[in-house]
């Protein structure tokens, strides 16, 4: 087998396709060699082999690939003109890089200078020529390798080791730089963090560039199962199986004086997706000094240099002595940077992320992969390079991830409170986006205030990893520190959270900010605008965005390429008008009961229900007829021409009661009768299992009155609309039928009373009559059903319920463990179980057909709107999903993607 792809010098035994063997930043590396882009020469070891080494260990993995290693290093000292475990001529020195199939930025092991020793830093600083850079890359070799491979810690509530060392050495020599620091100085320093090594990790630094070589290789595979690696694959939908490949490459040094630099680049800007190259760098430093957000880093291009200036305002005499873009510093360079850009992303037609390092006057380039972007700029970079010929209409659908609309969904703030909001700061706008929310300066207090129901903004000096939980629960992420590509900026922009960076005249410390000199504590409210990157204070108001520009555009394209529609669930006029405006045909799921909850129709209801027999029943729901008749008016009207489904009264009778004795007693009065006859029958309701109790087309069949006084209230009001020139379209929807006989008794109802209504008011509609399918009886005698129901609506939340037998009020005890241990992949009632619920939801459309082939089918449960699961919809035939308006665009979206 093969376990070992080499690449450098123009040729490669990988290639860009070949992501799930050799990750992607493996493949991209074989992939820029090919196409003639200078990368270092190495090798990438196989995501099989983290496969093998998670289930044979260490020993097993290391004989088995070891002979493949070493030829692969021969093949890299030959391509790189230097020698691993020099005695003399120039030591290869390596970089061990992490690389899974899907880009994990920051959340796996690299160790960088490895092959440093005693003996290969003398050689290193003699052909150099710089003492100083050799040790200080030796003393940065021993800290990684330390913290990477050795597990040398920082104590509880201590700082760490190496890093207390450094700052003791600075202290006494009164350094404020690490850049203060001389060659003697460096060499000591490599002589202490040695003793750090033994101190804290029982041995001795291991001198034997093999040694190093294979304890960095296992750490990588052993990062793959760090808790914050799990933890970001769980939230990113990673599958544990893929394991990370191990890139071994020679490594190249931004720090080798004025003439060396290192950035990060985009070839699009990831935030606005406007066709701008874009990144930052700094002069002679090593790549993660940009991304850690250490030291702030410069901007590239000349246009990104001056934004940034007058963001800061930076006089364009100051910008000039200070802050030089890459173009103006090392304009023949920036041009080759330019030129591969352009080059990788046209090759990859997608927006190119890419980490470069120029080494005394050399371009290399060390990675390159489709860049994280937010969903705004996601929707703008799809659509300008459709129009550049870059991509076809298919391609620009498909580039879309579904879920990222949201972003777009979602709220803005207000212009008129915007304008009348008190800056505070102004940072970096890092990732764009409106947030309020109360100040938490820990990731484990935005987690804990979040599950709490409140709107945080997680408020740090920087973001590390660590801060992931935190930056998921915030509303928003602002920092003290850090740079357009900080690990914050970046993170956030993948998540589509607002973030703001390096806010100026902001100092965080644990537990409290201050804003040029007012202190903002815990709890506090403020406003971040993301877009701008300004900060607010307290809470700015934000209103909802519309379907236009860009987003109007895809949109377009997803209707010109779909077969499924999209209705909405939507059981006011006003819901009923977003989701129109936002694309859907129709309303796939109108809950009646809802109806009854607004204003002092509960009480209507109540009579009913306290009714003692069909006399009292029939003059209780007399007077709920017109008050229905007017909700159904409203929804119908703002759905016209299209169709909505009613569907019957669902839930138990006794969701409409009180349960505590204040408001029993309040019922009563308002009653007028005793509030023991209302204790009484609040108990007389009661039901050990209400979900499987007396609900549905079961309270429709023995309360007959109800159905007919809904079925009324409905043919009525389409009467009177289509008298008014309108084009109602009621499609009557019967619930929770499992028998044949269920269903026809309510068919019957309503077919009766639409005779009436039409007779008396000598004006008729179309309408429809089905039912949904969401008990599991249902979907094994759909055929029996569908010779009467003209149309089916799978209601897979009931189905899911039913079909699991998971209580779906009572699942939220054990599904989320049922998730960590795996024993479910995801939530059911989240993401449709294809593999069981989804053969009850392919059994139901099938047997539907079999005796009624033009049935209408669509879903209605919470799944419509999720991705994953419109596409299943697609495939079986459905003609529609239904889900909430502001999912309207994503289902579409979905459904058109399912289509191609
Ligand atoms: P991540 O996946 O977390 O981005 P990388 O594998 O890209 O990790 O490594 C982190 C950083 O280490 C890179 O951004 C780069 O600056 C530096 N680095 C990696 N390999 C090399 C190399 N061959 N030469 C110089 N620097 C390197
Ligand atoms: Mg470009
Ligand atoms: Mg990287």
């Amino acid at each position: 087998t093969k376990y070992v792809y080499t690449f450098g010098d123009g040729k490669a035994e990988g290639r860009a396709d070949m992501k799930n063997l050799l990750g992607g930043k493996g493949a991209n590396l074989a992939e820029m060699n090919l196409i003639g882009v200078p990368v270092p020469a190495g090798f990438t070891i196989t995501t099989d082999v983290c496969t093998d080494y998670n289930k044979l260990g260490k020993d097993a993995v290391v004989a088995m690939i070891k002979e493949q290693v070493e030829a692969a290093v021969a093949d890299t000292e030959k391509a790189m003109n230097a020698k691993f475990d020099a005695k003399d001529g120039f030591p290869l020195l390596l970089s061990v890089r992490s690389g899974a199939r899907a880009s994990m930025p920051g959340m796996m092991n690299t160790v960088l200078n490895l092959g440093m020793n005693d003996d290969t830093v003398k050689i290193v600083a003699e052909q150099s020529g710089n003492e100083k850079f050799a040790y200080d890359s030796y003393r940065r070799f021993i800290h990684m390798y330390g913290d990477v491979v050795m597990g040398v810690e920082a104590e509880e509530g201590q700082h760490n080791p190496f890093e207390v060392v450094l700052d003791e050495m600075k202290e006494a020599k009164g350094y404020k730089l690490d850049t203060e620091l001389t060659a003697e100085d460096l060499k000591e320093l490599v002589e202490a963090y040695k003793a750090v090594v033994r101190k804290h990790a029982g041995v001795d630094f291991p001198t034997c560039p093999w040694e190093q070589l294979w304890g960095s290789v296992c750490a990588v595979f052993d990062s793959w199962n760090t808790e914050r690696a799990i933890l970001y694959r769980r939230m990113e939908n990673i599958p544990d199986e893929w394991g990370t490949a191990v890139n071994v490459q020679a490594m190249v040094y931004g720090n080798m004086g004025e003439t060396s630099a290192t950035g990060v680049c985009f070839s699009r800007d990831a935030a606005t997706g406007e066709d701008q190259f874009n990144g930052e760098y700094l002069i002679n430093a090593q790549g993660e000094d940009v991304v850690a957000g250490v030291r702030t880093p410069l901007e590239i291009t000349v246009v990104g240099s001056k934004r940034w200036a007058e963001r800061n305002g930076t006089s364009e005499e100051d910008r000039k002595a200070n802050f030089l873009s890459l173009e103006e510093a090392m304009p023949e360079l920036y041009k080759e940077l330019d030129t591969i850009q352009q080059k990788l992303e046209d090759h990859y037609t997608d927006m190119q992320d890419m980490e470069f390092t120029i080494q005394q006057g050399k371009l290399w380039m060390l990675q390159t992969r489709s860049g994280k972007r937010t969903g705004a700029a996601m929707v703008k970079m799809a659509v300008d390079m459709l129009e550049q010929g870059l991509i076809d209409e298919n391609t620009a659908i498909l580039r879309q991830e579904p879920n990222k609309l949201d972003e777009l969904l979602h709220p803005v703030f207000e212009e008129s409170a915007l304008a009348a909001a008190k800056e505070l700061s102004k940072g970096l706008p890092a990732s764009p986006g409106a947030a309020t929310g109360q100040i938490v300066f820990s990731a484990e207090a935005a987690e804990e205030w979040a599950a709490a129901g409140k709107k945080v903004i997680l408020v740090r000096r920087e973001t590390s990893p660590e801060d992931l939980k935190g930056m998921y629960a915030a509303e928003g992420i602002l920092t003290e520190r850090g740079g357009m590509t900080s690990h914050a900026a970046v993170v956030a922009r993948g998540m589509g959270k607002c973030c703001i960076s390096s806010a100026a005249g902001t100092l965080v410390t644990g537990s409290s900010m201050t804003i040029n000199g007012v202190e903002y504590k815990e709890g506090d409210f403020i406003s971040l605008n993301g877009t701008t990157g300004i900060v607010y204070e307290g809470k700015v108001a934000t209103i909802t965005p519309t379907l236009d520009g860009d987003f109007g555009k895809v949109m377009d394209m997803a209707e010109r390429n779909t077969r499924m529609y999209v209705r909405t669930n939507a059981d006011t006029p006003a819901d009923a008008q977003t989701a129109r405006e936002f694309g859907a045909k129709g309303i796939g799921l109108c809950r009646t009961e809802h109806m009854f909850f607004e204003g002092d129709k509960i009480w209507k209801m109540r009579e009913m229900i306290l009714a003692e027999d069909v006399e009292g029943r029939k003059a209780a729901l007399a007077k709920l007829l017109p008050v229905q008749r007017e909700d159904f008016s409203g929804i119908l009207e703002a759905m016209d021409g299209f169709g909505v489904t009613i569907r019957l009264l669902d839930p138990p009778l006794h969701e409409f009661t009180p349960n505590d004795d204040a408001s029993q007693k309040e019922m009563a009065e308002k009653l007028g009768i005793d509030v023991s006859i209302v204790k009484a029958k609040v108990e007389s309701l009661h039901e050990f299992n209400p979900m499987l109790g007396h609900r549905g087309c079961r309270l429709g069949n023995t309360y007959p009155e109800i159905t007919e006084m809904q079925a009324r209230a409905i043919i009525e009001a389409a009467c009177d609309l289509k008298a008014k020139g309108k084009d109602p379209k009621p499609e009557i929807m019967v619930p929770l039928i499992g028998t044949i006989k269920e269903f026809k008794m309510q068919e019957e109802i309503i077919r009766r009373i639409a005779a009436d209504v039409f007779a008396e008011k000598g004006i008729e509609v179309d309408f429809l009559v089905g039912t949904m399918i969401e008990i599991p009886r249902a979907a094994l005698t759909a055929d029996q059903i569908a010779e009467h129901a003209q149309f089916f609506s799978f209601g897979t939340n009931d189905l899911t319920q039913m079909g699991f037998g998971y209580s779906r009020d009572d699942a939220g005890k054990f599904l989320p463990i049922y998730i960590e241990k795996g024993i479910l992949k995801h939530d059911p009632f989240q993401v449709l179980d294809q593999e069981g619920i989804g053969q009850l939801v392919r059994m139901g459309c099938e047997k539907g057909k079999s005796t009624r082939p033009d049935i209408k089918l669509g879903i209605c449960g919470e799944h419509g709107g999720e991705p994953s699961s419109v596409e299943f919809c697609n495939s079986v035939g459905m003609d529609y999903v239904s889900c909430s308006p502001f999912r309207v665009p994503i289902a579409r979206l979905a459904a058109a993607q399912a289509n191609l």
